[in-house]
């Protein structure tokens, strides 16, 4: 649910095109500290709360100041701690919990969207984000009781043995994390402007890493919150889960190039540091794409016909197969499905079932 940390490159080389503008952020990544709130512009401010249990170890939260108004972008993991550094932030920049007036939210995954509801009871703020987006809510996208069985008809399709595939299944905490998240009063649609008076934020809808996934392009500082859209080092899981409404490599892919032409702003990513390059970053993720894509191609030509799990355990992932366990093997797996997808759209693969419902889908080479 969070950016993929299996194949993040784990050099701190820059590659020419990209400067880093959060030097202290960076700093503290590589050393394992704890990157500063900061004023980035004098009425953006970025405030680090913690994710529980996780190497990607906080989301970068934003407070943006309008003439009579604060919008909290992303508040970050429910937890104490990470209240009480939103509440620091806050007080860092002459603000308090009380007034927020909204919060916006890239996208609901837990650390980005998890403490919106308890931001919104303390502070009568609304919550906006896209439709796409609000409709991926479980209350949404899940009927209730369903889950287990299309889990398990899902991990059967994909190959994956009884014994591995309990592994891989979403357990009762991690959907509870999700039920009980907020809903949006406010839902917007690409190129709205934040309701935030005095201030030009520019809602960009980026479909991909999430359906309705947004970056917010602050128009006249020129910075551009990506969310987990395009980070600095990480490349963004970009997977098909069961409940997923599209294939959403080809949108990722789309939205990765429909930002293109922003690359003389500031990049305020939701994690890691803030830079410049957005050009050059994007380049990369799309270079990581095609790349794993005839990685793939270049498995399924060896291994013939084969599922989706079959392919997942022979690519290559930065610290070997063997060391992607639990949830993050269906992270994993899904991502590979999201390639096999695409490439089915493509015309290069051809997908094939023997129709039953439990049936495994294998993938193979269009001569
Ligand atoms: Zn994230
Ligand atoms: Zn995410």
């Amino acid at each position: 649910m969070c950016p993929e940390p299996v194949r993040a490159p784990s050099s701190s080389v820059i590659p020419d095109g990209m400067e880093v503008t959060g030097q202290l952020q960076y700093d503290a990544w590589w050393s394992k500290g704890w990157p500063p709130v900061e004023q980035v512009r004098p009425d953006v401010w970025s405030v680090p709360v913690p994710v529980p249990d996780n190497p990607i170890r906080y989301t970068l939260c934003y407070l943006l100041f309008g003439d009579d108004g604060l919008v909290v972008v992303d508040p970050g993991w429910d937890t104490e701690p990470g209240w009480a550094a939103l509440e620091a932030g806050l007080a860092a920049a002459g603000a308090s919990v009380e007034a927020v007036t909204g919060i916006a939210i890239t996208h609901v995954h837990p650390d980005h969207h998890g403490m919106s509801a308890r931001l919104a009871q303390a502070s009568g703020a609304w919550i906006a984000m896209h439709r796409a987006e609000r409709n991926s809510l479980p209350r949404h996208a899940y009927p209730m009781g369903t889950v287990a069985d299309s889990d398990r008809r899902w991990v059967t399709q994909q190959g994956v043995s009884p014994e591995v595939g309990a592994e891989l299944m979403m357990s009762d905490s991690g959907l509870e994390t999700f039920r009980t998240m907020a809903e949006p009063g406010v839902l917007l649609e690409d190129g709205d402007r934040l309701p935030l008076a005095g201030r030009a934020i520019r809602v960009i809808w980026t479909a991909g890493h999430t359906p309705g996934h947004l970056c917010f392009h602050d128009e006249d500082n020129d910075v551009l919150l990506t969310g987990d859209h395009v980070l600095p080092r990480i490349s963004p899981n970009v997977g098909l889960q069961p409940h997923t409404a599209a294939p959403p490599l080809q949108p990722y892919l789309d939205s990765l190039r429909r930002i293109a032409n922003l690359d003389s702003a500031e990049v305020l990513p939701a994690h890691e540091w803030r830079f410049r390059g957005l050009d050059t970053r994007i380049t990369q993720l799309l270079g990581h794409h095609q790349e794993r894509c005839d990685e793939i191609l270049a498995v399924v030509g060896d291994l013939g016909p084969s599922s989706a799990w079959q392919v997942t355990e022979k690519l290559t992932w930065s610290r070997g197969w063997a060391a992607v366990r639990g949830f993050q093997r269906r992270a994993a797996l899904a991502e590979t499905i999201a390639h096999l997808s695409y490439l089915v759209e493509q015309g290069r693969l051809a997908r094939s079932t023997n129709g039953s419902d439990d049936s495994v889908i294998e993938y193979s080479l269009v001569a």
